[in-house]
């Protein structure tokens, strides 16, 4: 079976192709800029299993539909293809980030399933109305072929209300549906999984805390496969400290600001989404560029990592204690996979919760999945990277068959 698994921006489109006889990645790419006067695409194809192909483009993309064009005439084409007709693709996979309420699985896409997408809009406006127009330019060229689409936020729907609701009048959640979703399900679910494995266990015999650290950063509680707490909310904006994003912080700061600054709504919205996290307190948001100026002496550096590393460590704790007793840590993407003082900042003095990382096994990046516990850890302690083009696909097929 042959499965494209797209994921539709407002401006952008990202995709890949995998066989999933053997789970392997055919073609990657990413078309960006669409709709600017020079937009770019960069595709990958490995048409065997040792040669890589790459084509870089330089050109006005005017729409979806245009760029998903382009992505089909190369990965069909004779420069860089690795299919000869679209019909070998035997489904397609959409990343969705919002799901809400509606959706607590993956499914084969129809028009109720578009209309209940379209409904989450409200709650996602700058993803949801993309991940569909990606799902209709599918539906048009590639006619008969099922999309399924898969949520960011289907994996946390196991939360118990006393988890997903805020303590905000209860009207509102009925009325605004405001409540937290949890984002990133796709990528904390494939690393529980592969943990449980890896670990020669059942999923439902673990619990495991997922920590994902990328550009934007979440962690998950889970209890026997099952999502019982999350750090993103209602949006991708709470929880832990981010790359620019705030995390967590006391709601009436908001205010304040806005009353002593004289600042709007979209200001506010600015500051906390794109001005906050890692930036707002060292002008930095690349964890790279965090240990370079660590290592010429900026203190301002060293106290946003200190800052990073012991709001990672506070939800560690928290969700041992919503949990029990945990398993395995998980530590995955850009910053969980290759950062590894970063890690280590974060499982320093973790005794007392039976948590005891391997120093030296920690060292260095992690391009494969990597116990880095003691042998006395209680808990062990893994870097997995994550994988959630497959996770995708594997539930696309999953459904399909
Ligand atoms: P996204 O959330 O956009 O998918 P990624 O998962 O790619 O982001 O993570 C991006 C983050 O990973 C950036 O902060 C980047 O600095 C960090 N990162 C990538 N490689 C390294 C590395 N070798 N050392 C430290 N941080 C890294």
């Amino acid at each position: 079976m042959k499965i494209l698994v797209i994921n539709a921006g407002s401006s952008s489109l990202k995709y890949q192709l995998l066989n999933m006889e053997d789970e392997a990645v055919m073609a990657t790419g990413i078309v960006e800029r669409i709709g600017e006067t020079v937009g770019n695409l960069t595709h990958k194809a490995y048409p065997d299993t040792d040669a890589e192909k790459k084509v870089a483009k330089e050109e006005e993309i005017k729409d979806h539909k245009i760029a998903m064009h382009m992505v089909l005439d190369l990965i069909t084409g004779s420069e860089a293809g690795v299919i000869k007709d679209p019909k070998e693709i035997d489904a397609i996979g959409h990343r969705v980030v919002q799901g809400g309420e509606a959706f607590t699985s993956a499914c084969v896409v129809d028009n109720s399933v578009k209309v209940a997408i379209a409904d989450n809009n409200p709650l996602a406006p700058l993803h949801n109305p993309a991940n569909l127009m990606g799902i209709e330019v599918a539906e048009e060229l590639f006619p008969g072929t099922p999309n399924v689409a898969v949520f960011d936020t289907e994996f946390h729907s196991s939360m118990p209300p006393k988890a997903f609701l805020y303590a905000l009048p209860y009207d509102y959640y009925k009325e605004l549906r405001i409540r937290r979703y949890g984002f990133h399900g796709t990528s904390h679910k494939y690393v529980c999984n592969k943990v449980a494995e890896l670990m020669g266990k059942k999923v439902d015999e673990i619990n495991v805390i997922t920590v994902h650290l990328g550009n934007g950063c979440s962690m998950a509680a889970i209890e026997k496969g099952k999502c019982m707490d999350t750090s993103m909310g209602m949006t991708p904006l709470a929880g832990v400290m981010m790359g620019t994003r705030s995390g967590d912080i006391d709601p009436a700061i908001v205010s304040y600001i806005a009353e002593s600054k004289n600042i709007g709504i979209d200001e506010m919205d600015n500051i906390l989404n794109k001005q906050s996290g890692l930036k707002g307190i060292c002008g930095l948001n690349d964890m790279r560029d965090i240990h370079s100026a660590v290592a010429n002496g900026d203190e301002m550096a060293k106290l946003a990592l200190d800052m990073f590393a012991y709001r990672v460590k506070k939800y560690i704790g928290s969700y041992t204690a919503v949990l029990g007793s945990i398993d395995a840590i998980v530590f995955t993407a850009g910053i969980g996979e290759n950062d590894d003082v970063t890690r280590a900042a974060i499982c320093q003095n973790f005794s007392g919760l039976g948590i005891e990382m391997d120093f030296d096994k920690n060292n260095g990046r992690k391009g494969e999945p990597t116990p880095v516990h003691t042998d006395a850890s209680k808990v062990q302690v893994w870097v997995i990277p994550t994988n959630e083009e497959l996770q995708i696909a594997q539930e696309s097929m999953a459904l399909l068959n």
